[in-house]
C-alpha cells in the first residue's frame, strides 16, 4: 500500500519482539510521545518479510501522530504490526505474548484493534497489560466497536463540506460509497436518515443488498463506482484509491470518506485541487475510532467521545479556510497543522531513532 503521508519526523522508539514459543514476531513503533502516550492499533498481517513489516509500522505510526494531534487528543502516535505466522499457531497465546511486549514499554504505547485484529485478541492482550483499549463496553462508557464513531465523524465532515461547496444540506444529495463494511454501512445509515440518495459498491453482495433493503441504495459494480455522478464520493474500503488514473475519472465535487491513506502520492492532492474537487483529509475525518479508543483508556463516557467527534468538522473548516487563503491543498494544510501542534508541545527527545533492524530486539 502506498501513502502520501509525510514521515519526516523520525520515530522515538522502534522495538522488535520475538517469542519462539508462540510464534510472535511483532514490531512496535512509538513515533511520538510529545503530546502523550503513543496510541495506535495493532495490525496482524502475513507480511513477506520483516523489512516490509517494519516499513509499514513506521509509516502507520507516523500517521497516528498526525491523526491524534489533529483530533486534539492528549496522545502521541504509535502503531504495532504482528507478522502473521505461516504455520499453525495458538492465537490466544500469541496475543497474550504480545500483551507482555506492550506491557514492557511501560505505558508509552497504548494499543487497540486494527486490520486483522479483533476484540477477543485485545482481551488476550489485556491478560498481560492494561495498556490496551478496544475492549467490550456497556454502552454508557467509551469503548467497544469504534466504527459507529468513525462513521459519525465522516458524516459530520461531509455535512460541512456540502454546506460549504453546494450551500445546502445533505437532503436530496447523492453520495457514492465505496465499501459498505463496518464504517461504510454506518455512514450509509446516517446519510439515509439525513435524506441523501446513495450509490454503493462492495465486493460482498450481502452488504450491498442490505443497503438496498434498508436505505434504498442503488448498487453498482466496484469498478464503476469511482466514475459515477455524485455530489460526494466516500472511499470507505481501500487505501491509495485517489491516484492519477482514478482522479481523471471522478465525477464528483467532494471526497470525504473513512479509508486510511486515500492519496496514493502527495501529487494526487494537487491533482484533485486542479480538478476543482474538495478533499477532506482522511485522517482527520476518520478520527472517531481513535477518539473512542483513547477515551476508553481515560475511562471517559460515550458522551465525551461524542463531544470530541463533533469537533472534527470545526477543524475541517479551519483547514479549508487556510487552504482557500493559501492556495495549498487541504492535505498539505492538515499535515502542516498537525506538525505545528506536535512541535508546540515541546522538544522531542528520541530514545532510539530509526534503529537498524537488528538492534533493540527483545523476547516478549
Ligand atoms: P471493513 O473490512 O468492515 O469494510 C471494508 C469493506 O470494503 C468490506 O465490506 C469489503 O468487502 C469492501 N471492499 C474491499 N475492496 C473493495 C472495492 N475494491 N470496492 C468496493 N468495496 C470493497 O473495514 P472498516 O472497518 O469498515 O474500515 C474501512 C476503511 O476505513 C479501512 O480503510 C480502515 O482502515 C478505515 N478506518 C476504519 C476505522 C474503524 O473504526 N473501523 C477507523 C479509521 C479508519
Amino acid at each position: 500500500m502506498t501513502a502520501a503521508f509525510s514521515t519526516t519526523l523520525p520515530p522515538e522508539k522502534l522495538s522488535f519482539f520475538n517469542d519462539p514459543q508462540t510464534g510472535l514476531r511483532a514490531i512496535i513503533v512509538v513515533h511520538s510521545t510529545a503530546l502523550g502516550p503513543a496510541a495506535g492499533g495493532t495490525r496482524f498481517w502475513p507480511y513477506d518479510d520483516r523489512e516490509s513489516a517494519t516499513r509499514d509500522a513506521l509509516r502507520l505510526a507516523a500517521g497516528m501522530t498526525y491523526k491524534n494531534a489533529l483530533a486534539g487528543l492528549p496522545f502521541g502516535g504509535g502503531k504495532a504490526v504482528i507478522m502473521r505466522p505461516s504455520d499453525e499457531f495458538d492465537r490466544t497465546a500469541l496475543f497474550a505474548a504480545y500483551g507482555r511486549a506492550v506491557d514492557s514499554l511501560g505505558g508509552s504505547y497504548l494499543t487497540a484493534e486494527d486490520v486483522g485484529t479483533t476484540v477477543s485478541d485485545m482481551q488476550a492482550v489485556r491478560t498481560m497489560t492494561r495498556h490496551v483499549a478496544g475492549l467490550p463496553s456497556d454502552g454508557a462508557a467509551a469503548g467497544g466497536d469504534p466504527s459507529p464513531w468513525t462513521a459519525l465523524g465522516i458524516f459530520l465532515s461531509m455535512q460541512h463540506a456540502v454546506e460549504r461547496i453546494l450551500g445546502t444540506t445533505l437532503e436530496g444529495r447523492t453520495v457514492a460509497i465505496q465499501g459498505v463494511g463496518n464504517v461504510g454501512m454506518g455512514l450509509a445509515r446516517l446519510l439515509h436518515e439525513a435524506g441523501a440518495k446513495l450509490i454503493v459498491a462492495d465486493g460482498a453482495m450481502t452488504r450491498t443488498e442490505k443497503c438496498t433493503e434498508l436505505f434504498g441504495a442503488q448498487v453498482v459494480a466496484p469498478e464503476a463506482l469511482l466514475s459515477v455522478e455524485a455530489d460526494v464520493l466516500a472511499p470507505c474500503a481501500l487505501g491509495a484509491v485517489l491516484n492519477e488514473a482514478s482522479i481523471a475519472r471522478f465525477n464528483t465535487k467532494i471526497i470525504c470518506g473513512g479509508a486510511n491513506n486515500q492519496l496514493a502520492t502527495p501529487q494526487d492532492a494537487k491533482r484533485l485541487a486542479e480538478r476543482g474537487i474538495l478533499y477532506a483529509p482522511d485522517y482527520l475525518v476518520n478520527a472517531g475510532g481513535i477518539i473512542n479508543v483513547v477515551a476508553e483508556n481515560l475511562q471517559e463516557s460515550a458522551a465525551a467521545v461524542e463531544m470530541r467527534v463533533r469537533k472534527i468538522p470545526e477543524r475541517l473548516a479551519q483547514i479549508f479556510d487556510v487552504s482557500e487563503r493559501s492556495g495549498l491543498s487541504p492535505a498539505v494544510v492538515a499535515d502542516d497543522m498537525a506538525r505545528a501542534i506536535v512541535a508546540d508541545a515541546g522538544i522531542r527527545v528520541p530514545t532510539v531513532a530509526a534503529a537498524p533492524l537488528d538492534e533493540s530486539q527483545h523476547a516478549a
